[in-house]
């Protein structure tokens, strides 16, 4: 059996061609621009690629978006202040930093100081219990964007086993909250999980948030699965793969999500998502 390819790009481009209308409607009757402003701070060229990425995402859309850079080795008073001014300026529906952060700052402190209205990553407390209280204000975007994959390909999900590997603030924990949510049986694997493939096995519905290259392979996975991979890693040879070995996933799987070209591209239109949503928010 050859799994069916959940294709992330195609989906994130049809829901961010929606979003860009449902913009351009806000702008037209309400005279409001959606608008997304993100926070980088130092050089990892990482964070500078997303960074760039999501901007650019704002733009074609038709959103507005600001960008403030600051070297690594700026004070936290000062992005902080920007935050509370951010926060302070009513053209400005989404504030984002991207993380990691340089060591002098405590970054849940920064997290916590965006206005919980305008945390379109909700990593913010406040949405972070909401989500858990199962009344979300803001998911977090990737598995925001995972559940989106999940109900366009109408995977059954009441009742079914989900195994999660990764119990990051980011990922591994909302997503389980979203999967609870819909009645999945939820199970979350970690690093000091024994016999990690016993529980993969049993998965309906895995989901890999893990960091490390093709660590999921075909033989831990029930035939049929969906198999949604999140990693983003670089082999030795510098190609990206995620946390599943593609290959062989890919001959038991029912379902599998691609990387470059599943969850990625859903997590940026999943910002805009939020964004939007901030900026409808505003009008009562
Ligand atoms: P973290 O490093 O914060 O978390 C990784 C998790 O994996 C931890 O819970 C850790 O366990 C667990 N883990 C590590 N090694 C093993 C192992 N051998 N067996 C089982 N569990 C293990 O990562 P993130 O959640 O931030 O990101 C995960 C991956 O997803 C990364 O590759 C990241 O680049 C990618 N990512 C992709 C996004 C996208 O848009 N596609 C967005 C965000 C992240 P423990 O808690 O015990 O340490």
């Amino acid at each position: 059996m050859t799994a069916k390819i959940i294709d992330g790009k195609a989906l994130a481009e049809t829901l961010r061609a929606e979003l860009a209308e449902k913009a351009a409607a806000l702008k037209a009757t309400q005279g409001i621009t959606p608008c997304l402003a993100v926070i980088l701070v130092g050089e990892d060229p990482a964070s500078a690629v997303y960074v760039k990425n999501k901007v650019a995402a704002c733009e074609k859309a038709g959103f507005r978006s600001i960008k403030e850079t600051y070297p690594a080795n700026v004070e936290p008073m000062v992005v902080l202040g920007k935050i509370a001014a951010l926060n302070a300026d009513p053209s400005v529906h989404g504030i984002l930093v991207q993380l990691p952060l340089p060591k002098q700052f405590d970054a849940e402190a920064v997290l916590e100081a965006i206005s919980p209205e305008k945390d379109v990553d909700g990593f913010h407390v406040e949405n972070v219990g909401a989500l858990m209280q199962g009344n979300p204000r803001f998911v977090p975007c990737t598995p925001y964007g995972v559940m989106q994959m999940l109900k366009t390909e109408n995977v059954p999900l009441k009742g079914a086993e989900a195994v999660i590997v990764g119990r990051s603030n980011i990922v591994g924990k909302p997503m389980a909250m979203l999967l609870l949510a819909e009645s999945c049986t939820v199970t979350i694997c970690h690093s000091r999980t024994k016999d990690l493939a016993f529980h993969t096995r049993r998965a309906d519905i895995l989901v890999a948030a893990v960091g490390q290259p093709k660590m999921i392979t075909g033989d831990m996975i029930k035939p049929g699965a969906t198999v949604i991979d999140v990693g983003i890693n670089r082999t030795p040879e510098g190609k990206l793969c995620g946390d599943v070995d593609f290959e062989s996933a890919k001959e038991v799987a029912g379902l599998i999500t691609p990387v470059p070209g599943g969850v990625g591209p859903m997590t940026i239109t999943m910002l805009l998502a939020n964004t939007l949503e901030a900026a409808e928010r505003t009008l009562g």
